[in-house]
């Protein structure tokens, strides 16, 4: 054991590549205090100073929760014909935009779900309108990659033409959002209408060929074994080498498993804590890893030690919500948990992050 340990410490020092057994061994085996010093040691490749993190305020604006995936863990989506749908218009996106200006807000992150109606040129037209109300104030994500994917096919267009289409409405940035676990047994199990995962590459990889920018995500806590865990993470790594463009940041979250089909029990923060670090170890080509207040609130900025350097305040998500996520408008008590970890907090600029 000691030998391996010594063999990552190594590879961390020379800024090596570290290998999945070497991951999962990190993950099952090693100490909070191993975690967290290898994980400040893979943070300093891309930051120099051990004690700053970054932040923003963003909210999460949910146009629709019409969607026809039928994840099993979401506890977001309706049907098209169930009560309780809502497709919000233009003014009613506008006051939820104008209500994160009230907290100080700057990014705006647009997520629904597979609505079988809206089209491309629907999402470009809202999109652009909201953009000229707003100007340079405000930063969007506009859309997920998994939304991208599902209206690309929708308006029957390759991801290519979709890319260009969004880009050419001015488009700058579309989230990794969506990703859940990259794993197709994984998708197989949960929801196998959404994607497979050469699928969801191959649309974000024409979404950075256009000229905009993405992210990297990943949500655990559902059932998924440490190997389809490790095959998200390694799958990412490999497309991030190839990228046209690179992704930024990564960021991971964990499943609330309340009011949806699948249930379960939450995923402990100590948990997330060792995941967190093991992705600051293996993704050694991502710059920023964010650490998720949305569904871990204070407990999040305890990630800052395990090699998160970025985080949100968010102000509302509605998809999280009402899986059981508690957000709190009461952000100098976040930020003060942060410092409390010794950190210094900096507001930064949506992008490029
Ligand atoms: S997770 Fe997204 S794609 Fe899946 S059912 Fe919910 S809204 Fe639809």
């Amino acid at each position: 054991m000691e030998s391996l340990l010594n063999t990552i410490r190594t590879k961390v020092a020379n800024r090596e590549r570290v290998t999945r057994t070497e991951a999962a061994w990190l993950f099952e085996e090693a100490s909070e205090e191993t975690l967290k010093e290898l994980a400040t040691m893979s943070r300093r490749r891309f930051h120099s100073a051990d004690d700053t993190a970054t932040y923003l305020i963003m909210a999460i604006v949910n146009y629709t929760n019409v969607c026809v995936a039928k994840c099993d863990y979401c506890s977001f989506y309706r049907l098209p014909h169930q009560a309780g749908t809502y497709l919000l218009d233009f003014d009613q996106v506008c006051a939820k935009i104008d209500a994160l200006r009230q907290f100080g807000g700057t990014l705006v992150s647009f997520n629904g779900g597979f609505h079988p109606k809206l089209h491309l040129r629907d999402y470009a037209e809202l999109f652009s309108r909201v953009r000229s109300r707003y100007g340079r104030d405000l930063e969007f994500f506009e859309m997920t990659v998994a939304e991208f994917m599902f209206s690309c096919k929708l308006s029957r267009v390759t991801y290519d033409e979709g890319a260009s289409l969004l880009k050419a409405s001015g488009t700058r940035w579309v989230t990794g959002g969506g990703a859940e676990i990259l794993d197709d047994g994984f998708r197989a199990r949960h929801s196998p209408g959404k994607y497979k995962v050469a699928d969801y590459f191959k649309a974000q990889e024409a979404i950075l060929r256009a000229g905009m920018g993405s992210t990297a995500t990943q949500v655990i806590g559902f059932d998924e074994t440490l190997d389809e865990r490790l095959n998200h993470l390694e799958a990412l790594r490999a497309f991030q080498d190839n990228a046209p463009r690179k992704l930024p940041s990564f960021l991971c979250w964990t499943y609330k498993p309340w009011n949806n089909e699948l249930g379960g029990t939450e995923l402990s923060p100590g948990e997330y804590l060792r995941w967190l670090a093991v992705c600051r170890v293996f993704l050694d080509n991502i710059p920023h890893i964010r650490t998720s207040v949305l569904t871990q609130n204070e407990k999040a900025l305890e990630g800052l030690r395990y090699g998160a350097d970025d985080f949100d305040l968010p102000t509302e998500d509605e998809v999280t919500q009402k899986a059981g996520a508690t957000i709190t408008h009461d952000f100098e008590r976040i930020l003060s948990a942060a410092r409390a970890e010794g950190f210094t907090v900096q507001y930064r600029d949506p992008f490029p992050l």
